[in-house]
């Protein structure tokens, strides 16, 4: 077998979405308790309506679609303080994940406007400060705009990361479908007054849209880290870009295959090759271990399995996503001895 990162070694997640991020079960119970009308009253064809399988098909738009449930219940005070804490929580003890940055478009969990944003977004710096006081952990938040929405429903958002920054808000995110209203440059001067009060940029690109955007978004947005941007890899002139600039990658393996982004290991096999000989540095990934049944130890273990990365080079991912963490002080996090496990063996345990 090839040899694994030691357990005992924290890690850290930067790209992880709240609405894929919340174990099934405890989803059905906020559902619940909330009186959400559901569209079966069958516990397993709720967790198959969240989460990926050969049910849904493999697709950008069919994964986006898993987000409708999941988005929709997690739309109150209660569902998200709920949520947060327990991803917080979770991914400490099933996984030892020490550093997790959440990331939510809290006006896909307002209904519409009916809920108040700041009381969506209080209500997660309260579930992050609930699972801090429980677990040596270093949380932070980072609010999603959309690229579907107009321009002056992203800029609130913008604006109350800006409100939120001393209360646990660490940066801003670009996510959702592909869009053709969308276009970066528009985004130039609201990003650069939010980095302006210190919060961190990262922007999901080069992934299903096309690898011109991605230079487009480092000129005009000029991110800290890119979500995902395998694209990249395409393009060489890109590449140098990203390298120059110092920006990290937000790698999410799993992810990817499962969007059909990437075709299978064997081209990451050849993406990792070529950000190493760019040296362009990359973190991993998951991007809702939930919903994609997948955990951070996973997606390091596969790719030491299959030869991708060696053991020095996920240990150097771990490094990067440390030291690229929007979250301010992540260094000083205690070296823990649990035994955080692959998801596998957690299922096999609460079975
Ligand atoms: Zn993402």
């Amino acid at each position: 077998m090839a040899p694994q990162l030691s357990r005992s070694r924290p890690v850290a997640e930067l790209h992880c979405h709240l609405g894929g991020a919340v174990t099934p079960a405890i989803m059905w119970g906020i559902a619940h308790a909330q009186g959400i009308r559901l569209p079966t009253k069958d516990y397993w064809e709720f967790r198959d309506m969240i989460t990926v399988s050969s049910r849904h098909g493999r697709s950008f738009d069919g994964y986006l679609e898993l987000f409708h449930w999941t988005e929709l219940i997690q739309s109150s005070p209660f569902a998200v303080e709920r949520s947060v804490y327990e991803v917080v929580g979770g991914a400490y003890r099933k996984n030892n994940v020490t550093t997790v940055e959440l990331r939510f478009n809290p006006m896909k969990r307002n209904r519409g406007g009916e809920q108040d944003l700041d009381h969506i977004i209080a209500a997660a710096v309260r579930g992050m400060d609930r699972a801090t006081l429980e677990y040596p952990v270093r949380p932070g938040l980072i609010l999603c705009l959309d690229r579907a929405f107009p321009f002056d429903l992203n800029e609130i958002i913008a604006e109350k990361a800006i409100a939120w920054r001393d209360r646990g808000i660490v940066g801003v995110d670009i996510a959702g479908p592909e869009s053709p209203t969308f276009r970066p440059r528009d985004y130039a001067r609201l990003f650069r007054r939010t980095r302006g009060f210190g919060l961190g940029i990262t922007v999901h690109t080069g992934e299903s849209g096309p690898v011109e955007e991605i230079s487009e978004v480092v000129e005009e947005l000029e991110p800290d880290r890119i979500g995902h941007g395998v694209k990249a890899a395409y393009d060489p002139r890109t590449m140098a870009m990203i390298r120059e600039r110092g920006i990290v990658l937000e790698i999410c393996p799993t992810s990817n295959l499962n969007t059909r982004v990437v075709s299978g290991w064997d081209e990451f096999r050849w993406i990792f090759d070529t950000l190493r000989r760019n040296e362009v540095r990359f973190t991993i990934n998951t991007d809702g271990p939930e919903m994609l049944k997948t955990y951070i130890r996973d997606e390091l273990a596969t790719l030491g399995r299959l030869g991708i990365l060696t053991l020095a080079e996920q240990e150097e991912a771990v490094r990067t996503s440390l030291a690229a963490s929007f979250v301010p002080n992540v260094g000083d996090v205690r070296l823990t001895n649990l035994e955080p496990a692959t998801r596998e063996e957690v299922e096999r345990e609460e079975a």
